[in-house]
């Protein structure tokens, strides 16, 4: 994903202003910023779900402009805040044909569906009406419904709202999964522990312009208000999680003992 010079307004609002920014193949990007700063407004020009009123987007080298959204999201799976607006089959198996029927991939799925669902921890639930289903548990029938034609990139907006530790965990480990096998991810959140422990890269976009880019342990530390809490506990020494307090400490050499 390549990103150019992107500005929107709402009307007189000028929400998007001048954003630049890329996602490599393999790359989980950060993008965090405080509410109304402007992140879904972006994700979803990258959508073209709003039309931007200058810039350029390119997904694998071509701009999007003139495609609609079903076109652009033929190559690109996209998560919104609002998981529920993608469910309306009657079960999750279901939700995850439907996407493929549209796709006209439903003789060859790039993922057999039934793997898709275990990987998502959902294989009991394939019979299931996806609306019965917890949060958490809701949230990944989307994401089943948006990544079974194999994105080469992924846009998700705070997937892990209302998720408990578990299903944060788990979550993490189906990211991180898919950015070893080459997806691109923009993942829009709060949650700076996950982005300490997961993110290549983070992006903070503050009034429509990103105003920090960088590794978690350069852009993180410097901050105060998406500060990991190992970061608070232990100013100044780099660390953002508990794997990397242990390491310190646990090194023979280490002097910066606090
Ligand atoms: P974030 O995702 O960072 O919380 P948003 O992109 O949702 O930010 O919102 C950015 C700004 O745009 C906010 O000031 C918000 O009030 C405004 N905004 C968002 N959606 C609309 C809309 N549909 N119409 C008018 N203003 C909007």
């Amino acid at each position: 994903l390549a990103v150019s010079g992107l500005t929107y307004a709402y009307g007189r609002q000028r929400v998007l202003d001048g954003v630049d920014l890329t996602v490599a193949p393999g790359e989980l990007v950060a993008l965090m910023g405080r509410n109304g700063s402007g992140k879904t407004t972006l994700l979803r020009t990258l959508v073209g779900l709003l039309r931007p009123a200058s810039g350029e987007v390119q997904i694998e080298g071509r701009p999007i402009r003139g495609q609609s959204t079903a076109e652009i999201c033929r190559r690109v799976g996209y998560l919104p805040q609002q998981p529920d607006d993608l469910l309306f089959a009657e079960t999750v198996c279901q939700e995850v044909e439907a996407t493929l029927g549209y796709h006209r991939l439903l003789a060859s799925p790039p993922i057999a569906p039934d793997d898709l669902l275990g990987r998502l921890g959902l294989s009991g639930q394939a019979e299931a009406y996806p609306r019965d289903l917890s949060v958490g548990q809701r949230q990944r029938v989307a994401l089943a419904a948006v990544t079974v034609t194999r994105p080469p990139l992924l846009l998700l907006d705070e997937p892990t709202r209302g998720m408990d530790y578990r299903a944060k965990e788990d979550l993490q480990a189906l990211l991180c999964g898919w950015r070893s096998e080459g997806t691109g991810i923009l993942l829009v959140t709060h949650d700076v522990e996950l982005v300490a422990q997961a993110a290549d890269r983070v992006l903070i976009l503050d009034a429509g312009r990103i105003v920090a880019d960088g590794a978690p342990a350069e852009v993180l530390s410097g901050e105060e208000v998406f500060s990991p809490q190992v970061a608070q506990v232990f100013p100044g020494c780099g660390w953002l999680t508990v794997e990397d307090a242990l390491a310190a400490l646990r090194a023979p050499e280490s002097t910066s003992t606090p």
